[in-house]
């Protein structure tokens, strides 16, 4: 029976419409449970019922037009519950609704499941048979299984399901297509859609239109000749090797990109409109469906052949002709999965906004949009991305909203939005030289968190009085091969210089996690407890110390320069990384540098750490806690992953106590303790990071002027008192409310409200 589910888990995942995977569902399940019917009913919020949206087995041309509101009959009574309900005799049941159209009478035994998605009752899955029987609890159990198993495979079809092919014209139907993410960076962007595709990746190849279709059949042609050729070298080269039967498979790779087979079709599809790439994923990935569903598992396995095949011929295709991204000016990024090098593509004039896939708000594609202010959606994950290229697109970074091919009204509430967002940076403006101070005279230094050259006049511009996290990694994450001794002391120098004499906080790399460096891949099952900051670089000592030296060359002369070392768990780290860093020192030294010994301090980031701040503080000039990663850890939420998402909460209890403990643990020893987590860039935190007595609070450039302001809005009393409310209370999405509430009363702005349609 396991074998039957994961078949049709399989196929039901490669199906390409919501059509497709419901008609799959209901024959595969009628045909493995033997049953007479197998019918699938979907909610329909637009009229709030349940609609027969496939069947194998009752008449079809009910299929669309039987609806049943939630309190009608044995569907409705399944959806009440939420739970199976297994009938012998279903029509003596007092919930019984008997509708004609279906032809239903006929049948006698009933098992409706409901299929449940996030919480919610999305549909019910049926069976029934004439024979008056109870379905066995096996059949209950598998049925209950699959339901559980497809549930998200159906939700994800009906939501990219709705957008129509490309070049197909607008309909009325078809605006204001909403999909769901999560807020990345706050802020509205209107534009149009432009998705980069990683290389040789069938799957994220967007549907184009062709141009010139000539000139794309002469450059699949050119790819698919390149391809033959390869196959026939190989061949050629194993011949010795294989025997015979494994030597003709090289022929049926060669049939299978004959003119009468795959590339025929691809040919075909070009003459029809898409440009080469498209018709070829197309052709590709409907050779590969059709090969999946085969019985024979010798055919089922030719999937992969034709999967591989399509993949060389891509990128021979891609390599003819490089991805030439063309940017509107108001360009809206889409990427499957969103990298720093990605942002760096678009001509940052024309970037308005971005979207990923995967990934969540405190991915570091997502942090580094904030720091660079574009809108952001993370976790769009029912995006057809290969159906999004050049649509317009409005992009709602508050709520984590997107609208595809919006309508008039909705572009008319949005552009009142950005003019609004407009005027509040105006008024921002007005404060940029005036002092973080509350309005009882209490000074808060507010430093900013950069990563990119590009940061660093952003800040100075806002105000900001020092560096408070310079993400080292990023100018790591940009290149080919790790950058030498001297191209590392440059970049870290325009840092250094342009603060001078401000602090500049420089972290030793930070890889690992969700930062790979393309030159230094790192595969594991989890990363995120794996080999990440200093555990690498504590196993490389040549990496580490050519970046310690780099940053002192970089800092000779100034002696504003700080280092910081990530995800540090242990007091041996911080020894043996502080014995490094005197190495470095003293190295420099006899070269005749002139310089000092610079702070060195810890970040405290995992919860390890927290319960050694004062064994730590006792070694080092200072410490800064990262929040980001300090939250994931103590809550046990991965912060890249959108589906738990809504778990990921700074303002957890757990949270806030830690952060309490951190900051009078680091007191006790007198070391001065910064935040350079997320949680300082939002004004509430910021309040309450500020009451419990952080002496800096490190943020995003972006940010900086509205956390600055709602300081300059407060006394310190009304922080410490909004604290002294918080921590008395035990549920994260009230303290939310209740930090909201009080924001409002003491006039700080709070983040614009999402249009709701
Ligand atoms: C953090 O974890 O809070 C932090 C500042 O580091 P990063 O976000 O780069 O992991
Ligand atoms: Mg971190």
């Amino acid at each position: 029976m396991l074998d039957v589910l994961k078949k049709i888990v399989q196929e039901v995942s490669i199906a390409p419409d919501l059509d497709s995977v419901l008609n799959l569902i209901v024959r595969r399940i009628q045909r493995a449970m033997s049953t007479e019917v197998c019918s699938v009913y979907l909610f329909d919020p637009e009229d709030q019922c349940y609609v027969l949206m496939a069947t194998e087995g009752l008449n079809q041309e009910a299929v669309g037009s039987v609806r049943l509101s939630a309190e009608e009959g044995l569907v409705g009574m399944v959806v009440d519950r939420a739970e199976p309900i297994n009938l012998e005799n279903a029509s003596e049941h007092p919930a019984y609704k008997y509708v004609e159209s279906t032809g239903e009478e006929r049948f006698n035994s009933f098992l409706g499941v409901p299929i449940i998605h996030h919480r919610g009752v999305l549909g019910v899955l049926v069976v029934q048979q004439k024979a008056q029987r109870r379905f066995d609890e096996s059949e209950e159990a598998f049925l209950v299984t699959l339901s559980a198993q497809l549930a998200g495979a159906i939700a994800h079809a009906e939501a990219t399901g709705s957008l129509g092919a490309m070049g197909e014209e607008p309909s009325g139907e078809i605006v204001n297509l909403r999909f769901e993410g999560v807020p990345g960076s706050a802020g509205v962007a209107i534009g149009s859609a432009t998705v980069v595709a990683p290389p040789a990746d069938l799957n994220s190849v967007p549907d184009k239109v062709a141009k010139d279709v000539e000139q794309e059949i002469a450059n699949f042609e050119a790819a698919l000749k390149l391809v033959r050729r390869d196959i026939k070298v190989v061949g050629r080269s194993l011949a010795q090797r294989l025997r015979s039967e494994e030597q003709a498979l090289f022929d049926v790779y060669l049939r299978m990109l004959d003119d009468n087979a795959l590339a025929g079709e691809v040919v075909a599809r070009i003459r029809q409109g898409n440009w080469a790439q498209g018709a070829l994923r197309e052709v590709v990935m409907e050779h590969v469906r059709q090969f999946s569903m085969m019985d024979d598992p010798y055919l089922r396995e030719r999937a992969t052949d034709i999967k591989d095949l399509g993949r060389r011929v891509l990128a021979y295709l891609q390599e003819d002709a490089p991805a030439v991204l063309e940017f509107t000016d108001e360009t809206i990024l889409v990427a499957d999965e969103l990298t720093p090098a990605m942002l760096g593509e678009v001509p940052s004039e024309k970037l308005v906004g971005l979207v990923s896939v995967h990934g969540s708000s405190n991915s570091h594609a997502a942090i580094l949009a904030r720091s660079m202010g574009i809108p952001t959606i993370m976790g769009a994950v029912d995006l057809p991305l290969t159906r999004i290229d050049g649509r317009e697109l409005i992009l709602d970074g508050y709520s984590g909203r997107i609208y595809v091919q919006p309508g008039e009204d909705l572009l008319t509430a949005y552009r009142d939005i950005l003019r609004g967002e407009q005027e509040q940076a105006a008024e921002l403006e007005a404060i940029k030289d005036l002092p973080a101070e509350t309005t009882d005279g209490f000074r808060m230094p507010l430093w900013v968190n950069t990563g990119l050259i590009a940061d660093v006049a952003r800040s100075l511009d806002r105000g900001a009085e020092g560096i408070g996290l310079y993400r080292t990694e990023v100018p790591f994450m940009i290149r080919e091969f790790f950058p030498s001794e001297q191209d590392q002391a440059q970049t870290y120098r325009k840092q250094l210089e342009a603060f001078h004499p401000r602090p500049v906080t420089m972290r030793t790399l930070d890889i690992g996690g969700d930062k790979s460096l393309p030159y230094f891949p790192i595969e594991e099952e989890n990363p995120f407890l794996g080999w990440r900051g200093i555990r690498v670089t504590l196993d490389h000592p040549e990496i580490f110390l050519v970046q310690v030296r780099a940053m002192l060359k970089a800092g000779e002369g100034y002696g504003n320069l700080r280092i910081m070392l990530p995800m540090v768990t242990s007091v041996g780290e911080v020894e043996e990384a502080s014995r490094q860093i005197d190495r470095a020192v003293k190295e420099l030294q006899d070269e005749g540098h002139d310089i000092e010994r610079p702070l060195v301090g810890v970040m405290v980031e995992v919860p390890a750490a927290v319960y050694q701040v004062r064994r730590f503080a006792r070694r080092v000039d200072f410490i800064s806690v990262g929040s980001n990663d300090l939250t994931q850890y103590l809550l046990a939420v991965d912060r890249n992953n959108p589906r738990v998402a809504d778990l990921y909460v700074s303002y957890h209890p757990a949270v806030l106590r830690a952060l309490v403990f951190i900051a009078r643990e680091a007191h006790k020893e007198n070391v001065t303790v910064s935040i350079c987590g997320e949680l300082a860039s939002e004004p509430g935190g910021a309040l309450l990071l500020m009451a419990m007595g952080y002496d800096v609070l490190s943020m995003n450039a972006t940010n900086l002027p509205k956390v600055k302001a709602a300081i300059r809005q407060v006394s310190k009393e009304d922080a410490s008192q909004l604290l002294k409310d918080v921590m008395a209370m035990d549920d994260a999405d009230r303290i939310q409310k209740f930090i909201n509430e009080r924001l409002t009363e003491l006039g700080i702005a709070l983040p614009k409200q999402p249009v709701v349609v």
